[in-house]
């Protein structure tokens, strides 16, 4: 009897309240199953892992292939690309999907790799073609271009995807999936690498895909001490930061807070976007924004054309009286 399909989902566990893009790909990938009549798996590696092979299954994984060791704590590239290529040959998966995260896309690269099969890096969308490929698609040529790649032959249909793209599944705590274990099939003791100390980079935002309330900040801010004032206002509105990329560039936001096509798309209920100009770059990643406050001093840029508020004065005295009146309220 000819096995059913399977589409598999890698389960990126870190920072689970803010990473979503698991669960948003679980999501495409119901969808995606509806169509060729796949089974949606997730795939999850690591050490005490019940709560998140729950949570899989209550997002939409019908079958959860797990390998658990307390030896596998700590993220490791090269080890969890090692055991998934193991595992997706003995269970042969059309399709393996991994969030674009930092982790996702040293990982993906390596799985793809040790399995002698294609992958589309940064998709911003897939879909299923009438013959049952899945097509991925990604920007390229600088973000000018998107361009819709399938794999014809290779096996499994390999993809990361932008985290903020697709919708998660609401929890069902009825949800019932399979789980499905791989002892460790090496000794990992002797492992090459090995993780010393980790520690959480300050101001680092970690939940922009995910926040209602985004306040993006542009070269027009003016300074680092002003960008930094955003934070206060950020603190007071239950908002996360982001920044276009001179900002980063400059050393003022972490890589993590880029809003762009090389780094976060957002789609926030309400965007402050303070001294952005709108290059095609960035506004193809808040495009889905609900509402959009722009402050320039440029009544013509491009952001402020796409605001559905365009306030033109200056970023940081805008940003200042907010703080003003907002403490005032609050107080
Ligand atoms: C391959 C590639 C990938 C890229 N990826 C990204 C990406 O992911 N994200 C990203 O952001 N960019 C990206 N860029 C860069 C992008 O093209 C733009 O250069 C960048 O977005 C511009 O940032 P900005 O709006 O902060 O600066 P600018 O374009 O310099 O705009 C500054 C704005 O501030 C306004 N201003 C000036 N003074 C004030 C003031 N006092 N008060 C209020 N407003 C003021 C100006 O009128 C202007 O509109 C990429 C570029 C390339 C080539």
């Amino acid at each position: 009897m000819k096995q059913k399909l399977e589409i598999w989902v890698f389960g990126d566990y870190r920072n689970y309240f803010q990473n979503r893009v698991t669960l948003q790909l679980i999501g495409k990938a119901v969808e995606l199953a509806k169509e060729i009549k796949a089974t949606v798996c997730a795939v999850v590696i690591g050490h005490e892992l019940d709560e998140w092979i729950g949570e899989y299954i209550a997002h939409g994984a019908r079958r959860v292939y797990v390998v658990e060791d307390p030896v596998l704590k700590e993220y490791d590239a090269a080890t969890y690309a090692f055991l998934t290529a193991r595992l997706a040959e003995v269970h042969k998966p059309d399709i393996l999907l991994v969030g674009a995260t930092s982790f996702g896309r040293e990982f993906a690269p390596r799985v793809a790799k040790r399995l002698k099969t294609g992958l589309t890096a940064d998709c911003v969308g897939l879909a299923i073609d009438q013959d049952s490929l899945l097509v991925q698609t990604a920007p390229s040529f600088g973000g000018n271009l998107l361009a819709d790649i399938v794999t014809p032959k290779q096996r499994p249909q390999m993809a990361t995807v932008r985290p903020g793209i697709f919708r998660e599944i609401p929890h069902n705590y009825e949800a019932k999936g399979k789980i499905i274990r791989m002892p460790l099939p090496i000794d990992l003791s002797s492992r090459r690498l090995r993780l010393r100390k980790s520690e959480r980079q300050p101001h680092q935002s970690k939940k922009l895909e995910d926040a209602a309330i985004v306040i993006c900040s542009g070269r027009g801010i003016g300074s680092r001490k002003k960008f930094n004032n955003l934070y206060e206002l950020a603190g007071l509105t239950d908002a996360e930061v982001g920044a276009t990329r001179p900002l980063v560039y400059a050393g003022w936001a972490g890589h993590d807070s880029l809003v762009g096509q090389a780094g976060k798309i957002i789609r926030p209920k309400i965007l402050f976007s303070f001294g952005v100009s709108g290059a095609i770059q960035h506004t193809a990643a808040v495009n889905d924004a609900e509402f959009i406050i722009a402050v320039n001093k440029n009544p013509k840029a491009t952001m402020m054309k796409m605001a559905d508020v365009a306030i033109v004065a200056d970023a940081g005295q805008v940003c200042s009286a907010l703080i003003r009146e907002l403490k005032k309220r609050i107080r």
